[in-house]
């Protein structure tokens, strides 16, 4: 991330002042498992770590992409979107982006210049995807004058990811970069979608720790629960899990193949916590969070066995530390991120101490990533 300010960085590029600088923030996934192709709900945190857009038009027809990730610019040609690859690769982002705006109406920018700044590690489970495609969206949209609510400009990124990038992400992605509000914690209805926000409670503070594993058949196992999911539902004779309660669940044991009642069970028992955790948030009752963002783990370790050693020896450091009120795996799981939720007296220190000891029994540190919450994407 560079230090000088965005517009002053686009000087130095490119020569000449931006006409738009747009931010948007990365996310972290709160409470809410694999609960959004169930219909389900989810909270979302918006971070105050995001990727900043800066835009100029140009007018012969040339888009330069300059981003500080790699510091290069990539020069193509105005036009369709072609799918790059390589080294020019990460302007898939923002050409989705482009390739996406006639699908919801919008007309879109023939030249220009585009400079993208990060204060957020990418592939790290924090979503520096959603964060450049909706930071593109706004930037492309003000350019040209058009201005979309919300829902759209959020739609936008989620289909340029979807669609050109590939990548089958749900809402939430984008839909807490999107609805961000510092101070506030995202809720989506997956099902509308609907979008609200929940007041988080003053002084806790998030901590991610990435372990920078990852399973090596992680495709194969998130179809593979998907599928485990979508035969619980077909059992239960419902569209999809949502549609059952944890009674209605229970009473249906029965009919339910073992491993797909276990996925139904933490999928129909996530939902409920969500709801838990949003009533625990209005009553200021923090403790009450922090064990229901741990049950989320336990469950994601036992039933829907999408943990791993290194994430469950970390959540057990982490919730036996002063000050750290719960911790959970955050993101798909099978390697990756453990996020905790803490207050004052847990600090760098306690961090330190919970990474000396993964670092000992595993033989590599997790990163320690402390963080704050941060608003949604918005034209700087
Ligand atoms: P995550 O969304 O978890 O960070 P992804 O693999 O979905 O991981 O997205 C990361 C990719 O997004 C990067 O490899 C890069 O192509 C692109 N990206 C993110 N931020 C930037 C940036 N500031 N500049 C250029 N590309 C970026
Ligand atoms: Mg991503």
């Amino acid at each position: 991330m560079s230090n000088a300010t965005p517009s002053a960085q686009f000087q130095k590029v490119f020569g000449r002042a931006p006409e738009i600088v747009t931010r948007a923030p990365g996310r972290i996934e709160f409470i809410g498992n694999h609960t959004d192709y169930n219909g389900g709900t989810v909270l979302g945190a918006s971070i105050d770590r995001g990727v900043t857009v800066a835009l100029a038009k140009r007018t012969d027809g040339k888009r330069n992409f300059y981003s500080t990730y790699n510091g290069k610019t990539v020069t193509l040609e105005a036009g369709a979107p072609v799918k790059q690859s390589g080294e020019a690769s990460w302007t898939n982002y923002p050409l989705g982006v482009l390739a996406a705006l006639p699908h919801f109406g919008q007309s879109v920018i023939e030249g220009f210049d585009y400079y993208a700044d990060s204060d957020l590690p990418a592939g790290a489970g924090l979503s520096s995807s959603a964060a450049i495609e909706l930071a593109s969206a706004l930037a492309f949209l003000g350019a040209t004058g058009q201005h979309p609510d919300r829902e759209t400009v959020v739609k936008i990124g989620k289909h340029a990811e979807n669609h050109f990038v590939g990548v089958p992400c749900g809402i939430l992605d984008q839909g807490v970069s999107g609805f961000g509000k510092a101070g506030h914690l995202v809720f989506i209805d997956c099902a509308g979608p609907r979008f609200d926000t929940v007041p988080m409670p003053a002084g806790a503070s998030f901590w991610i720790f990435n372990t920078h594993t990852k399973h090596a058949l992680v495709d194969g196992l998130y179809s593979a629960r998907h599928r485990e999911c979508m035969a619980a539902a077909q059992a239960l004779g419902v569209k999809w899990l949502v549609d059952v309660s944890v009674d209605q669940l229970r009473a249906a044991e029965a009919k339910i193949e073992p491993t797909a009642f276990k996925r139904a069970r933490h999928v129909v028992e996530e939902i409920a916590r969500v709801d838990a955790t949003v009533k625990a948030l209005g009553a200021g009752k923090i403790a009450e969070v922090g064990a229901l963002l741990t049950a989320s783990h336990r469950s994601s370790q036992h039933l829907f066995e999408n943990s791993t050693e290194e994430l469950d020896f970390l959540v057990d450091a982490l919730v036996a530390s002063t000050g750290v009120y719960g911790a959970r795996l955050t993101g798909g799981g099978f390697g990756g991120a453990v996020m905790a939720l803490a207050g004052p007296s847990f600090g760098a220190a306690q961090a330190e101490a919970v990474a000396a000891a993964y670092a000992a029994k595993f033989g590599a540190r997790p990163d320690i990533l402390p963080m704050g919450t941060g608003d949604g994407a918005k034209v700087l």
